[in-house]
């Protein structure tokens, strides 16, 4: 078997209501889709997190290196490109778009032998997965309190368990918003916060000490991800658990946050860290280091499939009767083609989501739906 073609699919919706993280604003929301296809019309697809357009121009790069060659040699495959654009590419768009190509490789090898990726990957210790909605993002203009806090018991009405805002919008407004969540929620509903680096450590240790009161299981990307430093200042300094990740790509520099102990969670994302051969690797960087694996996700239900398919092999650590399961980032923000784009949407039920048991990711993509949100 042989890969023919490489391609990537743009995807595009322009928000009518903008929302805001700690530092930007989404007008719109873009994803990049790589679509590899063989020579016995076996088709794969993987998603690149990240700017859309820049993933797309990188992919089409590295496409050159790979049509002609079994798409089952994954791995060599990997570190051939890699080592080809490592230079100028240990972090962001290299990866990403990598994470996308590898993802797509792992489809098709999935549909190759009949079987879903998380058993040709070692098999799953879970195919259920407890969710966490994902969400609190601020409107532009409008109050962040309010809204939020109606916002989350909104998902808990849904049968979320676990709920995830966005802080880092001024520590007393901050302090307001998780007080008003956590009385919304209640108190057995798990609760996380995420600043999106959005504080330098001084502020992050004082919401941390001023947030813990109402029982947060998670302070994530307090600071800029390069201040690893700032990491540990963190830690010892206020007792929220600190997590983080999703910007910390490849083995290489996760092993580099893991060595110096920045982080008590650590939080890659498949569409980002390298695809699904390189997530692999970081269950065990996490394991010989005793640190969390929580994964991040964001994306289209092509970042969701992988993500769940990653979840599944991440062993309970430690082993247990009453073992925890990782949660599952669930995404809830507005996004029209998130789900529009497969023809049988993953969805959660009572706040858990089934990994798909089909061939390869077990997803069927819906090629109207990639045309109509097409950029125009
Ligand atoms: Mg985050």
């Amino acid at each position: 078997m042989r890969i023919t073609e490489i391609t990537t699919h743009l995807l595009n919706h322009d928000l009518d209501a903008p929302f805001q993280s700690s530092f930007s604003t989404f007008y719109t929301r873009t994803h990049c889709l790589v679509e590899i296809v063989c020579e016995d019309g076996t088709i794969g697809w993987g998603e690149c997190l990240g700017p859309a357009d820049i993933n797309a121009a990188v992919v089409k790069s590295m496409a050159k290196m790979i049509i002609g060659r079994n798409p089952l040699n994954i791995e060599p495959i990997w570190l051939d490109v890699y080592n080809q654009y490592r230079d100028q590419g240990q972090r962001g768009p290299i990866h990403t778009a990598l994470s996308g190509i590898d993802i797509a490789l792992w489809d098709i090898t999935g549909k190759h032998f009949n079987s879903p990726i998380y058993q040709l990957m070692g098999g799953a210790y879970r195919t259920e997965i407890p969710a966490y909605a994902t969400g609190g993002f601020r409107p532009e203009g409008k109050d962040h309190t309010n809204h939020c806090a109606a916002e989350m018991a909104g998902y808990v009405a849904e049968g979320f368990r676990a709920v995830k805002i966005k802080i880092g919008y001024g520590i007393e407004s901050d302090i307001a918003t998780i007080r008003a969540v956590r009385e919304a929620i209640g108190p057995d509903v798990a609760f996380m916060i995420d600043a999106n680096h959005g504080y330098d450590a001084l502020d992050a240790i004082e919401i941390g000490r001023r947030a813990a009161q109402y029982s947060i299981d998670w302070f994530e990307e307090p600071v800029v991800p390069e201040a690893l430093s700032s990491y540990q200042s963190i830690r010892r300094a206020q007792p929220i658990p600190v997590a983080g990740g999703e910007t910390w790509h490849g083995r290489w520099a996760i092993a580099q946050a893991l060595d110096a102990r920045a982080v008590d969670i650590i939080q890659p994302d498949v569409c980002g860290v390298g695809g699904l051969s390189e997530a692999r690797k970081i269950i065990t960087l996490a394991d010989t280091h005793h640190v969390r694996l929580v994964p991040h996700v964001w994306g289209t239900t092509v970042a969701l499939a992988a993500g769940l398919h990653f979840h599944a092999i991440i062993p309970p650590a430690p082993p247990s009767h009453e073992a925890r399961s990782p949660y599952l980032e669930f995404d809830r923000t507005h996004n029209p083609f998130r789900q529009a784009i497969i023809s049988k949407p993953i969805e959660h039920v009572n706040g858990m989501v089934t990994v798909p048991d089909g061939p390869g990711l077990g997803i069927d993509i819906n090629r109207s739906a990639l045309e109509e949100f097409a950029p125009k």
